[in-house]
């Protein structure tokens, strides 16, 4: 400051009583006036010289040292441009190191006057205290910063929209990860960062939130960083005190992890994660929906129940890999075959299912259907090669079930038929389907009272050899006796032979019952040669069936020449086929001789043969009945009989019911007869007898008198 400058000199309020008044006011209200004469400072009485230290000696110079170097530069700055303009503003901060006691002022506004009207230049200097004015500004500032940091670290992307839903402003940080620019994304810029097929939604969904003026809550892809990601984008409406929506803020918040894992387990709770068809959950609500929708649209729906015929043989020979490729193989291939627009899904195991929806007919179906017949083709495995084909049932709504439950179980029955049928067909359901199911049922309960309920016995019909008319066996036959006692065939329990805890059961009674009786024959030193068993496929297929019964004979003392199984095509059949594979092999360990029952009538009869362990084959019934008229009958029967006899096989004929048949057969060099001409099946208590009078038996009719039941009675015919 330069030193002829006399700076403090003019003072503007006189210290009147009147004046002293307002200073204290205006004191109160944190202005002071700085009054400065020409001998320096006037200030003992105003409350800023306390609070700043100023005694009442204080002089303008010694005042203005105390300010300190910035406050000194601020201040002689604000004094230089009032000397040009007459009034100048500055803000000086007082600390502890520019005055002794700077009490509660921290900041001082100072407006600087210059008057130079007479020969004196007049200075008056106004002091306000600022230091709240100040402090509510830096808390301001730090507020800000606060909230921008919150802003910056926060994972959502901030933006603002105006009124119309215009967005007005996004953070940097949205702007980045997108790569667009400020005003390239303001507006509706932001769409071209959208997902082409989020569009239109999230379009719709804001548009119509900006009606209402209600929140909205979206989840959409955008192009982050150059890949799609998906975000959840809200906004919330600011309103005015009139309830106008001002502005819009809302977030956009990355839940791209989020939203994979969501829709991961929502296709992992619709989907069949072998093959990636729909699952059984998500196939029963999609069939409940379309039964309860075909009505008004005057539509029929089809059920298409499919399953592969051989695949349990494909899993047990080939292995639970090799099951798993077959089943993807055939899924994707049942895919390919269905319209694009039916549900496919897996059930389970090897059952699959489609749904057909506004059909008018039923041949619609079954065309969908005779596609998945063609799908039959060879799955090659590991260098092996199995030919793989499937069965289709088809229910139809509504004429074959009124709900969902009732079409299923229908239509599964449908399915079973066409299993049961052969294979590789196609059955539409038709309700005897259902009396059928019913006695079946009724023929699986039937028998398991009477195996409960120890009314299973065990009839034994004579074997006869052809040539000397000598007794050769018996055949061991189920049969069953009511509670009236009437005896009955297995005819009228004949599902139970496939029902697997039944047919166990029935199978162990009767092993049990045949056992007791060979050791009360042997101990009556009966010659009864050899007793045939009929085994079910069921029972073949236990893994332990050839151990219990090898044990079964031991503990009975039975000879394995004393017994034969009789087994029928039904064995290499369905599932676990390998498991009655194994069986045969194991009898044939154990040197139990085996027979081919039912011979003839079954469709890989001979190729069976060719690598199975049979000693005895049994031509069916139903070649012998017609073999005396029916020339290729005779031919097949021949054909058999020259066969076995090759490939050193004992040839029985069944159902052996006349003197003509006997004779052909016995021309055609068959080894054993059975059949009512040579005798019908007996209890075990009339076997003794049949033994000791075989010869009178048979050659002269003699019959024991006390044989009432299941008699066997010679036609009038047969006689001789
Ligand atoms: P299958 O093994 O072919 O038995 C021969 C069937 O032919 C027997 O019927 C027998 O009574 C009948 N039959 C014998 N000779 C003649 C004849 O000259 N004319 C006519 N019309 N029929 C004759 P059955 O006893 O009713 O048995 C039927 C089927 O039930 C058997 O056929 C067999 O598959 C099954 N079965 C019988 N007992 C058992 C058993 O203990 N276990 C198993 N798993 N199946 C059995
Ligand atoms: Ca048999
Ligand atoms: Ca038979």
């Amino acid at each position: 400051m330069p030193e002829n400058h006399r700076l403090i000199e003019v003072q503007t309020i006189e210290p009147t009583r009147h004046g002293s008044l307002i200073e204290d006011e205006l004191g109160a209200a944190g202005i002071h006036l700085v009054r400065v004469g020409a001998e320096g400072f006037d200030a003992p009485k105003t409350a800023l010289s306390s609070k700043l230290g100023i005694g009442p000696d204080s002089s303008a110079r010694n005042i203005f040292r105390q300010l300190g170097t910035k406050n000194r530069k601020h201040l002689l700055s604000a004094m230089i441009v009032a000397r040009k303009t007459a009034s100048a503003t500055c803000k000086l901060e007082m600390s502890d190191d520019t005055v002794k006691k700077p009490g509660d002022i921290q900041w001082l506004r100072v407006h600087v006057r210059f008057d130079q009207s007479d020969a004196h230049a007049r200075w008056t200097f106004v002091a306000v205290d600022i230091s709240g004015e100040q402090l509510a500004l830096e808390n301001l500032k730090a507020e800000e910063e606060h909230l921008r940091h919150i802003v910056e670290y926060n994972p959502q992307l901030p933006w603002i929209a105006d009124a119309n839903g215009q967005i007005i402003d996004f953070t940097d940080r949205w702007l980045n990860s997108t790569g667009m620019s400020r005003n390239e994304a303001v507006g509706e810029g932001w769409l071209k960062k959208t997902h082409p097929d989020d569009i239109e939604r999230v379009g719709g969904t804001i548009s119509r939130c900006h009606k209402s003026g209600e929140p909205f809550d979206e989840t959409i892809r955008l192009e982050v960083n150059g890949t799609y990601r998906w975000m959840r984008a809200r906004g919330y409406p600011r309103r005015d005190e009139n309830g106008n929506v001002v502005c819009w803020y809302g977030y956009t918040e990355d839940v791209h992890e989020k939203v994979l894992i969501d829709q991961q387990i929502l296709w992992d709770a619709e989907h069949d994660s072998l093959t990636g068809l729909h699952n059984r959950a998500y196939f029963s609500t999609k069939l409940e929906k379309a039964i309860k929708a075909a009505p008004a649209n005057l539509k029929k729906v089809a059920l298409l129940l499919v399953d592969l015929d051989n695949f349990k043989q494909v899993n047990d020979l080939m292995g639970h890999v090799a099951g798993d490729d077959l089943i993807r193989k055939f899924a994707e291939a049942l895919r390919a075959a269905a319209p694009a627009d039916a549900a496919v899904a897996r059930l389970g195991g090897d059952e699959f299912a489609i749904l057909l929806n506004g059909l008018n007919e039923v041949s619609e179906a079954v065309e969908v259907a005779e596609a998945i017949l063609r799908l039959q083709g060879n799955f090659d495995f590991g260098g092996r090669s199995v030919t793989y084909h499937a069965s289709v049932g088809i229910g139809m709504f509504p004429e074959h079930g009124i709900d969902a439950n009732q079409l299923l179980r229908h239509t599964d029955l449908a399915l079973y038929k066409a299993k049961s049928n052969g294979r590789a067909q196609i059955q539409v359901f038709a309700k005897e389907m259902l009396d059928d199911m019913q006695e079946r049922v009724a023929m699986v309960n039937r028998a398991r009272t009477a195996a409960r309920e120890g009314r299973i016995l065990a009839y034994y019909q004579p074997k006869v050899c052809l040539r000397t008319r000598k007794l050769a066996g018996f055949e061991a036959l189920l049969r069953w006796q009511d509670n009236l006692g009437k005896i009955h065939a297995p005819a009228s329990i004949y599902a139970a032979f496939d029902e697997k805890t039944v047919a166990e059961l029935l199978g162990k009674t009767m092993i049990s019952h045949i056992f007791d009786d060979i050791s009360s024959w042997k101990s009556q030193g009966l010659e009864f040669h050899q007793v045939a068993i009929n085994a079910s496929p069921v029972e073949m297929r236990q893994s332990d069936f050839v151990t219990r019964l090898t044990d079964e004979m031991k503990a009975c003392d039975i000879a394995i020449s004393e017994i034969e199984i009789e087994i029928t095509e039904g064995v290499f059949i369905g599932t676990n086929a390998d498991t009655s594979r194994k069986s045969i092999d194991q009898l044939h360990k154990a040197g139990i001789p085996l027979a081919l029952d039912d011979f003839g009538t079954g469709y890989a009869s001979l190729s069976h043969l060719r690598n199975l362990p049979v000693s005895t084959l049994k031509i069916d019934r139903s070649f012998v009945q017609d073999l005396a008229d029916n020339t290729s009958d005779f031919a097949i029967v021949s054909a058999i009989i020259a066969m076995g006899k090759a490939s050193g096989m004992k040839v029985v004929a069944e159902g052996i019911e006349n003197k003509t048949q006997e004779d052909l057969l016995t021309d055609l060099g068959c080894d054993i007869g059975q059949g009512f001409l040579l005798g019908k099946p007996i209890p075990a208590h009339d076997v003794a007898w049949l033994i000791e009078h075989w010869e009178e038996y048979l050659e002269r009719n003699v019959q024991p008198p006390k044989w009432a039941i299941d008699v066997p009675m010679r036609r009038a015919n047969d006689a001789n």
